[in-house]
């Protein structure tokens, strides 16, 4: 065993990363191992034909006011990951009922002009202006403290509290399930209330200048920077534990670690279910971690479609689309009869694009010149043997927002929701982690420390506020003030 490091991280992804950069530039001595040859886990990208290809598809929330702001400026790094945002030049869109409009995302937007958006796109009367108001008010004003008191309210029944026409519900429905991967009944008022005020209040949603790997790069460039060894391709088989504690992990190829610490970023149920011998986990532990839940939602399929086209065809940088049906009755008929039983897609009504980043109008550098790289999320079922039917499904859907797209098309990739394990080597393709709902939030969200004296957790499945990798990243924020102070 080789021993001269301070904390052993298991896994790359954003929260082993920014755990990684912040560890190092307090002063540890840091080993990161992972498993795949590419950074990043299931926030990453590919190169194919000069176009650098997210290999699922992602926002960020935050983005230099929230956790990567924070990591960078604690390593004083500020800069190392740039972000691109959306301008009223520059602007996201959405589309409702065949028409297009700005979205209320669009950062700089007075609340005037959102709400006159509303009142277009959604018919929104005055009295419905005014809940939405107050319900805007109440989670941009309420006292970060005070929040944990919704935390066991469903997020349902806090909505209640502001009524408004079904289709505006509906479009706020689909933005929580765009937020938290979570239905309005499981999801936390609490932690949707905290994730949406920093969102309002912070108005910064943007993209990373680099595409998605950009953010893990820049990461790993500052963690190498204050010296850590970042090993990719070593895949742990095994955490070793003696008298409760961590005494070294085991790789695949049979080499050994040791240190006095251990901070495993490869998922809470997984780190104590598939590597710990289950000798050394006590039982009521093991049915607490087996009962963790990732959600309903993390079941569905999903596909993500990357369109690599021969002209920069699409206008707009960020498309949203709102179903045709605000009580997602056919989204559900679409599941039910087409999805989870592999039948080949519906040829009606394709309507489940909520969505879509072109990527190359946020940074030119993502294609080669001339050309276009557009990401198309979908309902797909998690295995396949239509898939071709599956991607034209959701193409003809885009091709309606945007006439004569598909013959611009060069040609197109896909990832299906099992992709997702392979990036992420997680029991199930979750898109998040651990769900942010009732049970799993505050001070019942699974904590840094585990049970075993010297290993610790970071990751989406532990941080909170936030929206996935940013989940992830203020995970590692805690647990480096956790740990900077002890060491
Ligand atoms: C389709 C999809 C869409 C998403 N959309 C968004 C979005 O719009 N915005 C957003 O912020 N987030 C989004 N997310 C969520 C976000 O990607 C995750 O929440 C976040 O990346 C999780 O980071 P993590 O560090 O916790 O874990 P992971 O990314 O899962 O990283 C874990 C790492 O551990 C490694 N590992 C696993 N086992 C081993 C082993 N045995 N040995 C060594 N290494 C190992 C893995 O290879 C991986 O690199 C999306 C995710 C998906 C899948």
């Amino acid at each position: 065993m080789k021993n001269h490091y301070d904390a052993v991280i298991l896994g790359g992804g954003i929260g082993g990363l920014s755990a990684a950069a912040l560890l190092s530039h307090g002063g540890m001595k840091i080993l990161l191992l992972e498993r795949n040859e590419f950074l990043g886990g299931r926030c990453s990208s590919y190169e194919k034909q000069g176009f650098v290809i997210d290999s699922f598809i992602h926002m960020f929330g935050r983005c230099e006011k929230g956790p990567y702001g924070e990591v960078m400026k604690r390593t004083k790094s500020e800069g190392e990951i740039k972000f691109w945002h959306p301008t009223r030049e520059n602007p996201f869109v959405l589309f409702k009922d065949g028409r297009k409009f700005l979205s209320p995302m669009t950062a700089g937007l007075t609340r005037e002009e959102i709400e006159r958006i509303y009142r277009d796109a959604f018919g929104a009367t005055d009295a419905d202006i005014a809940s939405l108001r107050k319900m805007n008010d109440t989670i941009e004003q309420m006292k970060y403290a005070d929040t944990f008191e919704l935390d066991d309210t469903p997020m349902s029944a806090f909505l209640k509290r502001f009524p408004m026409n079904r289709e505006l519900v509906a479009y706020i429905n689909q933005q929580v399930i765009c937020l938290a991967v979570a239905n309005l009944k499981e999801a936390s008022a609490g932690e949707l209330i905290r994730m949406l005020a920093f969102c309002h209040n912070e108005d910064n949603v943007g993209y990373p200048m680099g595409g998605c790997r950009a953010i893990p790069e820049g990461l790993a460039r500052i963690a190498r920077k204050h010296g850590a060894e970042i090993r990719s391709g070593a895949r742990v088989e095994k955490i070793e534990i003696a008298k409760n504690r961590v005494t070294g992990v085991t790789l695949k190829d049979g080499s050994t670690f040791s240190a006095p610490l251990f901070i495993s970023n490869i998922g809470v149920k997984e780190t104590v279910l598939n590597f710990i011998d289950p000798s050394a986990v006590d039982s009521s532990y093991r049915d607490h971690v087996e009962n963790l839940s990732c959600g309903k939602l993390a079941g569905v399929g999903l596909m993500a479609i990357h369109l690599a086209l021969d002209k920069p065809f699409i206008p707009d940088s960020v498309a949203f689309s709102f179903p045709k049906d605000p009580n997602i009755s056919s989204l559900a008929s679409v599941l039910m009869e087409f999805v989870f039983q592999d039948q080949i897609p519906p040829t009606t009504d394709p309507m489940n694009l909520s969505l879509l980043p072109v990527a190359s109008n946020m940074d030119p550098a993502l294609a080669p010149k001339g050309k276009q790289l557009v990401h198309l999320p979908g309902m797909a079922p998690l295995e396949s043997t239509h898939w071709k039917d599956w991607v034209n499904y959701h193409v003809d859907y885009l091709e309606t927002l945007y006439p004569g797209l598909k013959k611009h098309i060069l040609w197109y990739d896909f990832g299906s929701t099992s992709m997702i394990n392979h990036h992420s080597g997680r029991l199930q393709p979750d898109i998040i982690g651990l769900a942010q709902i009732i049970g799993q939030v505050g001070k019942n969200r699974p904590p840094l420390k585990s049970p075993y004296e010297n290993l610790y957790f970071v990751g989406s499945d532990n941080g909170s506020d936030n929206i996935g990798t940013e989940l992830a990243a203020e995970s590692a924020l805690r647990l480096a003030d956790l740990i900077l102070k002890k060491h």
